[in-house]
């Protein structure tokens, strides 16, 4: 199973990293999880697109996850040719999004329609809205879902995806708590969104502080981490991100704490777990 980090960027915009989202690979299934600012161009460089999607996972409802999904609905419409329907699945909440946007399309929708003769239905999209502790397949994979911490953004959701034995956990943004305690546990690989808290306290200004109450800090994740027994952990949407030469202190940081691997995540780093059979 192959966890490509597709957008390791944050709301700040950053020519390098794209929004968040990560497109997990598991033989020809392939997941995307949150769908961030300029997702569809990193699905093209991680050898993918919308058309190739068994399902579309959403954590939660803040823009920087979900402001790209429009593009993703519209590109996988246009380029399946309305013959497959999107599976996306999220928080309460997703379908009264999702029935927005395509509200929001709809003058497109009518100008391709109207313009190409193979197209007459507009997108096809399937919602289905989860509860923490859900459990469903996409394909072979196997996913558990469990509530994460992000107040107050309510409900927020991360998952668990099992393919071949192996498992990887994609939290999305949350503090620490029972949830991602459970999805991460003995996890080859799991991914957390953090922020540098000795960094972004120093930062002027009430809405710089305010992030610093739902987010991880690297040295929480990598508590989180060595706590559960996770066997590598990834970082990404990183706040503020970092250069490449501040990459050995984010490291240090949270090896001080996880004896395991820890990834720095660019756009399109890639994690390969081995199957577990
Ligand atoms: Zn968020
Ligand atoms: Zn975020």
């Amino acid at each position: 199973m192959d966890i490509v980090l597709t957008g390791t960027g944050s709301p700040l915009p950053d020519p390098d990293r794209a929004g968040p989202s990560t497109l997990v690979k598991a033989g020809d299934t392939h997941i995307l999880v949150d769908a961030g600012r300029g997702v569809v161009m990193r699905m093209a460089g991680a050898g993918s697109d919308p058309a190739l999607l068994a399902g579309v996972l959403i954590t939660h409802l803040h823009s920087d996850h979900i402001c790209a999904l429009n593009d993703v609905i519209t590109t996988h419409w246009i380029r399946t040719r309305e013959n497959t329907t999107l599976q996306i699945y999220g928080p309460v909440g997703t379908a009264r999004f999702v029935e927005r946007q395509l509200h929001a399309l709809e003058d497109d929708i009518g100008y391709r329609v109207e313009h190409h003769d193979p197209l007459v239905k507009g997108p096809q999209v399937e919602v289905t809205e989860l509860e923490p502790g859900d459990v469903f397949s996409i394909g072979d994979v196997n996913i558990t879902t469990a509530a994460t911490m992000h107040a107050p953004v309510r409900p927020t959701i991360g998952f668990r995806l099992e393919h071949e034995g192996a498992a990887a956990a994609l939290v999305g943004d949350t503090t620490p708590c029972d949830g991602v305690d459970q999805l991460a546990a003995g996890a080859d690989v799991y991914v957390q969104t953090v922020l540098r808290r000795d960094i972004v306290e120093l930062l002027p200004g009430e809405m710089a502080q305010d992030i610093l109450e739902y987010h991880s800090g690297v040295v929480e994740a990598a508590q989180t981490a060595a706590r559960v027994g996770a066997k590598r952990l990834a970082l990404t949407h990183m706040v503020p991100a970092p250069t490449p030469d501040q990459y050995p202190e984010w490291i240090a940081r949270a090896t001080a704490h996880f004896d395991g691997e820890v990834v720095i995540g660019d756009d399109l780093t890639t994690i390969t777990v081995e199957p577990n059979t």
